[in-house]
């Protein structure tokens, strides 16, 4: 008899989004006249930029000639990519990489949630909390998290982000193994100066732990101080895996493709503790095994992003969202909200009024102004009181759901 993965059973079966969508449907059968604006689910909602459909369209007419269609490419990804990466991303802020170190992926979900296949299963795991749902929900898969028990894993270390504390993570008072980190966060929309971000690199060389940094949001960063990768922080790469995205950065949620940097510095550590293991190594050797590569047109789309008219181009529609996240975070600060994030990431984390639940206000904001949000507590039980705005949507609508608001707020 086949038995199951257990550990899947332990999951809610009410996934977020779901859970939205079925509220907002019922809404909508009781509201037919109500046109719903959805300031909610984080998908981007521009068109991909002209260089990026150029250089797709030149790489499907190259798949249609034998001397230059191409069948498997090489599991981290092609050479132009990786080259244009470490030149753009990494060079100009002084971080030298080798081509080695880059792997080339269909998004940055896959490869936060898979990471953790190449540390052992008994790892204690620490996430910030709100957190975007990947990092738990992968360890939970593989028996790492524990059980449910009064909103949290028990076997998760939770570091919260709240007014309270600036929205800053606080160290821990004991050893962690694996820690995620995202910044700009997804949900927060806040950010961590480079003195923060040092501490977490310090804990994690003192105790020989992980940091896994998810910087999909890099692109949306308009303060010159704040770190853009974990590497510009001395001594991270003997600590650190990091993440990137071209999903938000450029439109490419549909298209997939990103890309993870493992050091070759960074090993772990054999439990009788007599050997010291190379991550880059063992990523390498899974990904040959349960990867065959992203499409040639998605690589060939993604390297157009760093080209001038590529650049000029993304950062028009990076532009675009942060417009409309300047005059979200405006007008719901005059409308009395407390509102915090969006000035370095796309999200809006906005306080409910009068201390209510994430939920009770979602309902109120979608019945009383046929607005839908994300409540804040489905990232987690510090998200509690809170809801998430994200500023993907058109400028038209965010103007139209501000109006609305205020209008309901009276
Ligand atoms: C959207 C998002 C990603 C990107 O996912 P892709 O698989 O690259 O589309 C990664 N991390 C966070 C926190 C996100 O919000």
């Amino acid at each position: 008899m086949a038995l199951v993965n257990e550990h899947f059973l332990k999951l809610s079966n009410n996934y977020l989004f779901a859970d939205i969508a079925k509220k907002v449907n019922a809404f909508k059968v009781s509201h037919p006249k109500s046109e719903v604006i959805s300031l909610g689910i984080g998908d981007v909602t521009q068109p991909l930029c002209p260089a990026v459909i150029e250089a797709m369209h030149k790489a499907v007419d190259e798949m249609a000639v034998q001397a230059t269609f191409r069948g498997y490419g090489p599991e981290r990804g092609y050479d132009f990519l990786r080259e244009a990466i470490l030149k753009n991303d990494f060079l100009p802020r002084g971080i030298h990489l080798d081509p080695s170190e880059i792997f080339v992926n269909d998004g940055a979900k896959s490869d936060t949630g898979n990471i953790q296949e190449i540390v052992r299963w008994d790892n204690s795991i620490g996430v910030t909390d709100p957190i975007y749902p990947v990092y738990i929900d992968s360890n939970v898969m593989i028996g790492r998290a524990g059980i449910m028990e009064n909103g949290k894993w028990s076997n998760v270390t939770y570091f919260p982000c709240t007014e309270e504390n600036g929205f800053i993570p606080q160290l821990p008072d004991h050893r962690v193994d694996m820690i995620y980190l995202c910044y700009p966060n997804n949900p927060t929309g806040t950010v961590l100066p480079k003195e923060e971000l040092r501490k977490w690199v310090n804990y994690a060389l003192r105790n020989d732990a992980i940091i896994f940094y998810d910087a999909a949001y890099e692109a949306y960063i308009q303060d010159d101080d704040i770190p853009h990768s974990i590497y510009e922080i001395k001594g991270a790469r003997k600590c650190a895996i990091e993440f990137h995205s071209y999903s938000k950065t450029a439109g490419f949620t549909g298209v997939r493709c990103g890309y993870t940097v493992i050091p070759k510095e960074l090993k772990a550590v054999t439990l009788d503790g007599k050997e010291r293991v190379e991550l880059n190594h063992l990523w390498d050797r899974r990904q040959s095994t349960k990867f065959n590569g992203t499409s040639y047109i998605s690589q060939r789309a993604a390297e157009a992003i760093y080209t001038p008219e590529g650049r000029q181009q993304t950062q028009a529609t990076i532009d675009y969202y942060m417009g409309n996240a300047k005059l979200m975070h405006e007008s719901l600060t005059k409308m009395g909200f407390k509102v915090f994030g969006g000035q370095n990431a796309p999200y809006l984390w906005v306080k409910t009024p009068d201390g209510e639940s994430s939920w009770r206000f979602f309902e109120q904001l979608l019945y009383g102004a046929s607005v839908v949000c994300t409540p804040g507590v489905g990232f987690g039980p510090s998200g509690e009181g809170y809801f998430r705005l994200t500023a993907f949507g058109e400028r038209d609508n965010c103007k139209e759901a501000m109006r609305r608001i205020a209008e309901w707020i009276g």
